[in-house]
């Protein structure tokens, strides 16, 4: 196990050179590297471990070898000490201007790819080979695309050349139109769907029409991080209301008004849920949709999981459930056709369309100003939501993804101090590590040891926005072999570990 913090050899290699944090911003100014004041903070305090690059950037900048700084070397091997040396940090201040993000990025964070994996990757540059059970991309994990699909794009390639109409193609827009009807979404016409570069750049696409500064917006605890980043992005503020682990994850409809404000303007509803797993039943949709018509709120849907759904439920639509709100539901084949590289997804404006009359104009300069979406993914759109459903075998009864949530809950549930709720949708697991036993306090610290000591990489809780200490996500698309050998490891490591 790691037995100091990437904080605490940062803070000793500083003092080692007599700097303080100024003095290091300085130094990285007159360098030319970009290190802002509340990344540096955010290291020294141990809040978050800086990505490789900056990594080896500030080993050269305090003389100290880089995989001390890391925590990377071997077990009982003698680190190399932060030298002493005298620089005289001002002669390094220059004249050279430097830039820096936006501001508007100061609180946007996605952690999902963030510092755990950076580190994953320079261990990876290494040559070091780690077990991923860290992001929801079924392809490497040996879920092909149906061959129709792939062929199908192939021969209207030559067709897809140009730009398709902002929204999307024709097609494309029917069949989603027609999804839309299967699944009671009322009021959908051809030009109130939207196709995107993935589901993620409609939310982006939608937050910045919807959201104006201090706009409050309900998001999930835990989330998909980037409803959040991008809330936060377009000036908003993201306001977290709790899904309740003891009511199997369920969002707390108590929690729900408790957080309503006059600065409410919509919620984001997460289902089937990433990362917890959970599909919400009609009853608790229909009491959402009511505290939404009581305080007049837009309904956002991400349903990218709709049919990753086991153990014989269905998938509610809330929109279909909400005729007289103004509902956006998001959907997309990155998951249930396993064409997350190819990036389609689409949005559709539903219910009662008349009061988000201009925030609809608003949406339309903002798809007219990206052009359109990627045109080869929208082409098969058709192809994808007709006939055959391939999903459908991953998660029926003996399919690939129920086999493999069925494995991966019983493994978890018997590893002592770890509990968890099976999840029915989706394909991540959201366990706990009891608090009394583990004692975790940082979340990215638990993931960074784990990575370190057993190469095998998940994302903390933090990263989701739940706040509780303890919590991790598990993809496990893997194959059962695989998902042994990640759990042997983790459960090994479980047997000591304590923050
Ligand atoms: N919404 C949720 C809940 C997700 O989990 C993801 C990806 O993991 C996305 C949206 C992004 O999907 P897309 O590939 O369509 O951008």
């Amino acid at each position: 196990m790691v037995q100091s913090t990437f904080a605490a050899r940062l803070r000793d290699a500083m003092e080692a050179k007599g700097l303080k944090q100024v003095d290091l911003l300085r130094i990285a100014a007159a360098d030319g590297f970009k290190l802002g004041k509340s990344q540096v903070s955010q290291y020294v305090s141990g809040k978050t471990q800086p990505r490789a690059e900056t990594l080896a950037y500030l080993a050269r900048a305090l003389d100290v070898d880089e995989s001390w700084l890391a925590g990377t070397g071997d077990k009982g091997q003698v680190l190399p000490q932060p030298q002493q040396t005298d620089v005289k940090t001002t002669e390094r201040e220059g004249a050279m201007r430097t830039f820096t993000k936006s501001s508007k990025l100061d609180h946007v964070s996605y952690d999902v790819r963030g510092p755990v994996v950076d580190e994953a990757n320079r261990l990876e540059e290494m040559g070091v080979h780690i077990l991923k059970l860290n992001i929801g991309n079924p392809a490497p994990f040996g879920f092909r695309t149906p061959d129709e699909v792939v062929q199908d794009m192939a021969s209207q390639l030559k067709d897809c050349e140009g730009y398709s109409d902002s929204r999307g193609l024709f097609a494309a827009r029917k069949a989603i139109m027609q999804y839309d009807q299967i699944k009671g979404i009322p009021n959908v016409s051809m030009s109130d769907i939207y196709t995107g570069n993935g589901v993620s750049e409609l939310i982006n696409l939608l937050t910045q029409a919807m959201v104006n500064t201090g706009d409050e917006i309900l998001v999930p605890s835990p989330d998909y991080p980037l409803w959040t980043a991008c809330v936060t992005l377009a000036g908003g503020v993201a306001v977290h209301y709790m899904c309740d682990e003891q009511a199997g994850w369920m969002p707390d409809l108590d929690d729900i008004r408790s957080k309503i404000t006059s600065n409410t303007k919509a919620i984001v509803i997460i289902n089937p849920n990433n990362p917890t797993g959970a599909l919400y039943p009609k009853e608790l949709l229909e009491q959402i949709v009511e505290i939404c018509r009581q305080h007049q709120l837009i309904i956002v849907a991400d349903e990218i999981y709709d049919r990753l759904v086991m153990d014989g439920q269905e998938h509610v639509s809330i929109a279909s459930l909400a005729p007289d709100l103004f509902c956006v539901t998001m959907n997309g084949l990155s998951k249930s056709h396993m064409i997350a590289g190819y990036r389609i997804g689409w949005m559709s404006l539903s219910g009662n369309k008349r009061i988000a009359r201009d925030l609809i104009e608003g949406i339309n300069i903002l798809s007219n100003m990206r052009l359109c979406s990627n045109v080869p993914a929208q082409s098969i759109v058709q192809t994808a939501l007709g006939g055959h459903q391939s999903v459908k075998g991953y998660v029926r009864d003996g399919g690939r993804i129920r086999q493999q949530r069925d494995f991966v809950y019983e493994r978890l549930s018997a590893i002592e101090g770890v509990s968890v709720v099976k999840p029915t949708a989706a394909f991540y697991i959201f366990p706990r590590l009891d608090p009394d036993r583990f004692n975790i306090q940082d979340d990215d610290q638990f993931a960074l040891d784990l990575l370190r000591e057993k190469r095998v990489l998940v994302v903390g809780g933090k990263g989701f926005n739940y706040m509780t200490p303890g919590y991790f996500r598990i993809v496990y698309l893997p194959r059962r072999a695989v998902l042994g050998e990640a759990l042997d490891k983790l459960e090994d490591f479980l047997s000591t570990y304590r923050q």
